[in-house]
């Protein structure tokens, strides 16, 4: 392992997009090679997981699946550095005075709540920090063009993320690692925790010039900036990929005037796919490999919805994540895409955990998406956030937040008659909606999850 420049890493990644699919694909299974016999050298947990497979991996098919409950029911094993054990993480994250410092002074820690109940502890060395740190600039550049490239760099950023804790955002933003300084001039954290007007009003206030956060919070801005509440200009606005809908990205673009770019990534696997403007999902494939599979772990051809992902992260060595069951629902795309970027692309179609699943009327389960609700909730704008949740196999409970100046009530019939629709076409009549008097509230992390299943 070591560790590259950020020059170096990003002229590498430039230099190997060029050359095209064969030597990526080699790239990457050489640094496959390398990690899976770094992991078996000094991970424990991968040593026995690994036992009786050959020393030499031709296939990353070959590696047994793991997730987030495996590796963090053996932590201590897990981690290829011995120093790392979960009695010192615990204390670690339990000290909010220690939120953003390095870990053994080395690791970028950071917390995940997990949308089905189970925190993940989960650290990146610096290797992967750079990398990511690469990659991003890459987007950014190939986002705004080199002749822009001056104004973004002087333009105040808003980072609009969950504040508190050792999330994410929070934690990598406060060790400066995205290249930023707490709240400078150029810098400035929002809580995605405030109330829409107190957060719409300070940001009118601050006036930035790129506006990063998830997509549902920025959704609701577009919102706010098209009823004339929010007067913003930004020159580029960044947000996680989360499943949006064309129509919902069009409307970021229009509402803003500006430049878009998505990202898809996880705490525990970092940067994992950049979006391009045909709002297909690239992946960094170079550093990531991505398996859409059915499950039972087995591939699905492109073109095919998967049932899950699983996802390598190569440049992470103190905590090896490979083929990690992330629970992503995605589509890959099966012929190369029209932007003319030769990395694989994909569709977030949402996490399976935002999936439901009803009783048939013969007991055969049937499933919905969380985007075919946003898709048919986007065909009424007067709905601005809504949750769906359901509350026992046939009845879901509907909480929306619709615009102050509406008729409640006609939007409420409106939407339920939709929904009412979108079941029959399922031939789920025999699933209840019902209105809730409550708003959509945000899970720990600060999103609003469309979606939840039951038992979620
Ligand atoms: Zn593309």
């Amino acid at each position: 392992m070591k560790n590259d420049s950020f020059l170096s890493l990003l002229l590498g990644n430039y230099l190997l997009r060029k050359a095209g699919p064969t030597a990526i694909a080699r790239k990457r299974q050489s640094r496959l090679n390398e990690l899976v016999a770094f992991a078996r050298a000094n991970s424990p947990y991968y040593r026995d997981l690994y036992k009786g497979l050959p020393e030499q991996i031709e296939d990353i098919r070959q590696l047994p699946v793991t997730n987030k409950k495996n590796l963090m029911a053996h932590y201590d094993d897990w981690a290829t550095d011995r120093n790392v054990t979960y009695a010192k993480v615990h204390a670690f994250i339990e000290d909010p005075e220690r939120v953003g410092q390095p870990f053994l002074d080395k690791y970028h820690l950071s917390t995940t709540s997990g949308s089905t109940g189970n925190k993940g502890i989960f650290m990146l060395d610096a290797e992967t920090d750079a990398v990511a740190k690469a990659l991003g600039t890459s987007v950014i550049l190939s986002g705004i063009g080199l002749r822009r490239l001056p104004a973004m760099l002087s333009a105040r950023t808003a980072l609009i993320i969950a504040t508190g804790g050792h999330t994410a955002g929070n934690a990598r933003f406060k060790s400066g690692n995205a290249g930023a300084k707490p709240n400078t001039e150029k810098w400035k954290i929002f809580s995605v925790h405030l109330p829409l007007p107190e957060l719409v009003s300070q940001l009118n206030q601050y006036q930035p010039g790129i506006l990063h956060g998830y997509a549902s919070t920025i959704l609701l801005l577009a919102n706010e900036q098209e009823a004339g509440r929010l007067h913003i200009s930004p020159m580029m606005v960044r947000l996680t990929s989360e499943g949006l809908t064309d129509r919902e990205y069009d409307k970021i673009i229009s509402v803003f005037h500006t430049n878009i770019t998505t990202y898809y990534g996880s705490t525990e696997c970092g940067l994992i796919a950049q979006g391009c403007k045909y709002h297909w999902q690239h992946m960094t494939s170079d550093w990531v490999t991505v398996e859409p599979v059915d499950a039972d772990f087995q591939p699905v051809a492109p073109g095919v919805q998967s049932h899950t992902v699983l996802i390598s992260n190569l440049a992470n060595h103190v905590q090896p994540i490979l083929r990690y069951d992330i629970g992503d629902s995605i589509l890959m795309r099966p012929d190369r895409c029209p932007c003319g970027d030769p990395m694989p692309a994909f569709q977030v179609l949402g996490r399976v955990a935002d999936i439901l699943t009803f009783p048939a009327q013969d007991n055969t389960p049937i499933q919905i998406t969380s985007l075919q609700f946003s898709t048919l909730f986007n065909r009424i704008p007067e709905i601005l956030l809504f949750q769906v949740i359901q509350t026992d196999p046939t009845t879901l409970r509907v909480r929306l937040l619709i615009a102050k100046e509406a008729n409640q009530d006609q939007i409420w019939q409106k939407a339920q008659s939709e929904m009412n629709n979108l079941l029959r076409s399922y031939k789920l009549e025999h699933v209840q909606v019902e209105r809730a008097t409550e708003p959509p509230e945000q899970a720990m992390g600060g999103k609003y999850r469309e979606v939840i299943p039951l038992n979620r």
